[in-house]
């Protein structure tokens, strides 16, 4: 498949996991791809593999809750490559922490990397978007559908997500501007590296999600490029949960 021939794509959080994955497949199906990310190296090293295998790519570091670094980002990428077809807000970080726990700095940590950056990075990209009629996938969670124990702000900030992707998508639908989320369930990244090394909780989670174990990277990236593709010409304004079943379920005991 080649459905991004000839269009630019900007993904942050792209160094890593979710990001990572698709940056490779928007690359493998034709796109100009920008790998940006917090970590410079893990960045470039990302695009340079991109590139090795024969795709186009290039790393950028930004910090997406830093408003002046977003804007900057967006106008770079269309300087280079003059146009800017899909935007994949995906940086994210998880926070461990109920309200009674969370000090302000780390409600506003989360805040400003999970909700503000999709905020800072689709009204810098809104404009150029409008221009070749393009669309915005944002990374939520399961967690922005219902909450997580002990994720106040992060749960918080996922949600928040949700509801401004629909905003953007009615909005802007006018301009031609699709906007649309994935909400993933528990995927094997980085991320989820304590998860992934505690054999109780692998056990748990096989018993609680229907389909068994939990995603690779690659699916959520196969969802990411749908929503962003043709093929969803008529989607804008969706939450699409990939998450093996496991919010399909009530949680009673089977
Ligand atoms: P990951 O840790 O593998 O990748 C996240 C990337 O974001 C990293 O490369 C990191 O450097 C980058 N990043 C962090 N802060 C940044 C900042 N301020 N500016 C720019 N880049 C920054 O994580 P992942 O699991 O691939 O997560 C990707 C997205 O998916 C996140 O939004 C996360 O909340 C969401 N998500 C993940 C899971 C899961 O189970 N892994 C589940 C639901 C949602």
């Amino acid at each position: 498949m080649s459905r991004f021939e000839d269009k630019v794509v900007l993904i942050t959080g792209a160094a890593s996991g979710i990001g990572a994955a698709a940056a490779r497949r928007f690359a493998r199906e034709g796109a100009s791809v920008v790998v940006a990310d917090l970590n410079a190296e893990a960045a470039a090293a990302t695009a340079a593999a991109i590139r090795e295998a024969g795709g186009k790519a290039v790393g950028l570091a930004v910090d997406v809750g830093n408003e002046l670094q977003v804007g900057q980002a967006i106008t770079s990428t269309v300087e280079k490559f003059g146009r800017l077809d899909v935007l994949v807000n995906n940086a994210g970080i998880g926070s461990f922490g109920r309200v009674d726990m969370l000090s302000t700095e780390e409600w506003r940590r989360v805040m400003a990397v999970d909700l503000d950056a999709v905020f800072f990075a689709c009204r810098a990209a809104l404009p150029h978007l409008a221009q070749v009629r393009g669309a915005i996938v944002s990374t939520a969670s399961i967690s922005g559908t219902a909450a997580d124990y002990g994720f106040a702000a992060y749960n918080a900030a996922k949600a928040a997500v949700i509801n401004l992707t629909r905003a953007i998508a009615i909005d802007h639908a006018g301009e031609g501007v699709r906007a649309n989320s994935i909400s993933p369930g528990y995927v094997v990244t980085p991320l989820t590296a304590p998860l992934q090394a505690d054999d109780r909780i692998g056990e748990a989670y096989r018993q609680l999600i229907p389909l068994g174990r939990p995603s690779m990277p690659e699916e959520q990236a196969a969802a990411i490029l749908f929503l962003a593709s043709d093929d969803a010409s008529y989607i804008t304004g969706a939450n699409l949960i990939v998450d093996g079943g496991l919010t399909a379920a009530t949680g009673q005991p089977n």
